[in-house]
C-alpha cells in the first residue's frame, strides 16, 4: 500500500465516466504534464477510480481512455491472481519509468480494446517515478509481475501508446468475447 494516500484525501466525489474505445483520437494523442494539485486535475483522478470501480476486471484506468490527453491513470491490482507486490489503489501523475528489467511476453488486454487481447513483452520489475493527485512531492514505485506490467500498460496510454502497438503481429492478437 501506499500508506500515505487513499482516494478519500481528494476529498471530492468521483464521477463514472465513459470510457472511449480504439481507434478514437485521444487514445494516440500524447497526454500533458498535469499540476498535481490543480482542481480539475483532483477532480479527474476521483472520477478514474470510481469510473475503474464499477468496470468489472478493470484494474486500471488512464486519462485519454476517458477522453482526457494528460498524464494520468488510476491502478488498483490488489484482486487480481497473478499480483506479487501490490501498492493497493493509487493514482499517479506524470509517471515515468526510471529503471527496468528483462522482458517478459504475456496476455494483455485493455478496455479501450474490448474486443482483442494481445502478447505483450514488458518489464518483470520496474521502478516509476511520478507524483500522487494533491500532493507535490514526486514518489518512487518499485514492483513487479502483474502491477509492473499494469504500470507500463497505463503509462503507455498516457503517451498516446496502445497495447496494440507493441504486439510483435496480427499472430499475436486474439478475440475475446467478454471483457474481464
Ligand atoms: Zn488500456
Amino acid at each position: 500500500m501506499i500508506a500515505s494516500w487513499s482516494p478519500k484525501l481528494l476529498d471530492v466525489e468521483g464521477a463514472v465516466l465513459d470510457v472511449v474505445r480504439a481507434p478514437h483520437p485521444v487514445l494516440a494523442t500524447e497526454g500533458a504534464l498535469v499540476d498535481p494539485l490543480d482542481p480539475s486535475m483532483i477532480q479527474l483522478a476521483a472520477d478514474l477510480v470510481a469510473t475503474m470501480r464499477v468496470s468489472p476486471g478493470c484494474v486500471g484506468l488512464a486519462a485519454p481512455q476517458v477522453g482526457v490527453a494528460a498524464q494520468m491513470f488510476s491502478l488498483d491490482v490488489s484482486d487480481h491472481p497473478k499480483t506479487r507486490t501490490c501498492h493497493g489503489v493509487f493514482v499517479l501523475c506524470n509517471a515515468v519509468v526510471v529503471e527496468a528489467s528483462r522482458n517478459e511476453k504475456a496476455r494483455e488486454g485493455c478496455m479501450s480494446v474490448p474486443d482483442f487481447t494481445g502478447d505483450v513483452k514488458r518489464a518483470t520489475r520496474l521502478t516509476v517515478r511520478g507524483v500522487l493527485p494533491g500532493t507535490t512531492d514526486p514518489l518512487t514505485i518499485t514492483t513487479d509481475a502483474f502491477e509492473a506490467r499494469a504500470l507500463q500498460h497505463e503509462i503507455d496510454h498516457c503517451n498516446g501508446k496502445l497495447f496494440l502497438d507493441r504486439v510483435a503481429g496480427a499472430h499475436a492478437v486474439y478475440p475475446r468475447k467478454t471483457y474481464q
